[in-house]
């Protein structure tokens, strides 16, 4: 009897709402909270945060400077937000990718691509030397149109383009009309194990990590930095703040960013039949070519992680968990995933999640220091920051050592984005702006709107 194939509302009925990634017997214990003992406690640096870039500030500093003491504050669990959250794609691009970055710094991109190639072999070497096992796999990623009017995007003149019979040989949508594969830019792999990796190679190199640790406040005294947690004030010669989409502990970063809600479902493991029919016999990442784009890949195991699309601000930049469980997008992304694979019909969603993403106006990355050159920050990844993380964490190390490098000399690390309106300009603009993206989606044709804010440089992404 041939089994009856579910909607895609049925499909995701035994799914739970939980991040693939972090739902693992791997996942550790949390560590030890900074206690009422620690008060007085005195450190030349603290890092805030436990995601990507702030367990990579802390591996680089130890790496950099071996006598340096590091502890590691993060609010939560290691990895439990965006780091934990993510569709693992592990890019090169320091600028959200190579259209962004030579819109903004044509002159400097060159440079920008090399150091961010360089960035991704360190990645690689990192997890080679410390024996970080996250799956890691440097099969690119292939960029599809589904679009008439996305072909042209993909360069159909420059060498390396697939047409539609030719994408089909590398993964077989019928939805697909074209491609491009890029090889060396992309890895993919297992955020979360990368993560508790990271964090194992910090402790071992002697950074002491605390969890469930918030930092309330950060000021100025004297020579150092007060660094303010519930149970203890800890006397910091500098500090870095990697906390990403969070409420900022610098007033002045209020407005440069806005948090933005992105979706993931994952299906259960495919068997060796099912993949043989979708033709995916690499790890080759994929992402469609649209403003509201998907991104899918196999993970591990061989499951179809399959995120995007729906990219959701609340008003008053509201981070809330009750914004994770969003039945709408949900379906939606079960509907276009089994238009883009009808072959796996039949197939079950296991898990669904959200995370939230620190949207920038450049939609990449910023960088700076402040208090004497004692306290520096990286925020703004706009949804790629599993690569350029590390890249941030180097630049903040630049920074508080005050030394010059290819990085700090670059344009795109002196400058700053334009911030964000206050409410209610922030979510009027916000809509309007998602509005025409889905128009330009749908026809081919950029609006008035987002003309205006193509010259004003500014944007919204994820
Ligand atoms: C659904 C989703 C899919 C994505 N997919 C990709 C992808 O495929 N490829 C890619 O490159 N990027 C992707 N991203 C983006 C990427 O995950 C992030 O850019 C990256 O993980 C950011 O790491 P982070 O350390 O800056 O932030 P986070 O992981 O958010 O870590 C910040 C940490 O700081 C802690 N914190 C905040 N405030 C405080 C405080 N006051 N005191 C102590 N701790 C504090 C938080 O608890 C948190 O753990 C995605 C993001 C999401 C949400």
């Amino acid at each position: 009897m041939t089994p009856v194939a579910p909607s895609p509302t049925a499909a995701l009925a035994g799914s739970v709402l939980r991040p693939l990634w972090l739902d693992s017997p791997e996942r550790p214990e949390p560590r030890p909270p900074v206690g009422p003992a620690d008060d007085g406690l005195v450190v030349g640096l603290v890092v805030v945060g436990g995601g990507f870039t702030g367990l990579w500030t802390a591996v680089r500093a130890k790496e950099r400077d071996p006598d340096s003491d590091v502890l590691l504050l993060e609010g939560d669990r290691i990895a439990e937000h965006a780091t934990g959250r993510n569709g693992g794609f592990c890019e090169a691009s320091l600028t959200h990718g190579e259209a962004n970055g030579r819109e903004r710094w044509p002159e400097e991109y060159d440079e920008l691509d090399r150091l961010g190639l360089e960035n991704l072999d360190e990645i690689e070497s990192t997890l080679a030397r410390y024996g970080i096992d996250c799956g890691f796999d440097r099969s690119g990623v292939l960029a599809v149109a589904t679009r008439p009017h996305e072909v042209a995007g993909l360069e159909p003149e420059v060498a390396g383009f697939l047409d539609a019979e030719a994408v089909r040989r590398v993964v077989d949508s019928p939805t697909y009309l074209a491609g491009r594969v890029s090889r060396d830019e992309c890895a993919t792999l297992d955020p979360a194990r990368l993560a508790w990796g990271l964090a194992r190679v910090a402790e071992r190199l002697g950074v002491r990590i605390a969890e469930a640790t918030p930092v309330e406040r950060v000021r100025e005294h004297h020579d150092h930095v007060l660094v303010t947690t519930p149970h203890a004030e800890i006397r910091a010669g500098q500090v870095v703040l990697a906390t990403n989409v969070f409420r900022p502990l610098l007033r002045r970063l209020r407005l440069s960013i806005v948090p933005v809600y992105d979706y993931v479902l994952a299906t259960e493991p495919l068997t060796p039949e099912q993949i043989a029919a979708l033709r995916w016999t690499d790890r080759v990442g994929v992402s469609d070519s649209g403003n509201q784009f998907h991104y899918y890949r196999l993970t591990p195991d061989d499951r179809i992680l399959w995120g995007g699309y729906d990219a959701i601000y609340h008003y008053g930049r509201s981070v809330e968990t009750s914004h994770e469980d969003r039945d709408r997008t949900y379906a939606t992304l079960s509907e276009h995933f089994f238009e883009t694979f009808p072959q796996l019909a039949g197939v079950r969603f296991t898990h669904r999640w959200a995370g939230v993403i620190d949207t920038c106006t450049r939609f990449c990355a910023f960088y700076g220091i402040t208090r004497g050159r004692r306290i520096a920050y990286a925020t703004g990844f706009t949804g790629l920051g599993v690569g350029a993380s590390r890249f941030g964490a180097n630049v903040m190390l630049d920074l508080l050592t005050g030394e010059s490098t290819a990085r700090t000399r670059t344009r795109m690390v002196r400058e700053k984005p334009l911030p964000f309106p206050p409410e209610p300009l922030a979510w009027a603009g916000v809509q309007l702006t998602r509005w025409s993206l889905a128009r330009e989606d749908a026809t081919g044709r950029r609006n008035l709107w987002l003309r205006m804010l193509d010259r004003l440089g500014l944007g919204f992404d994820s």
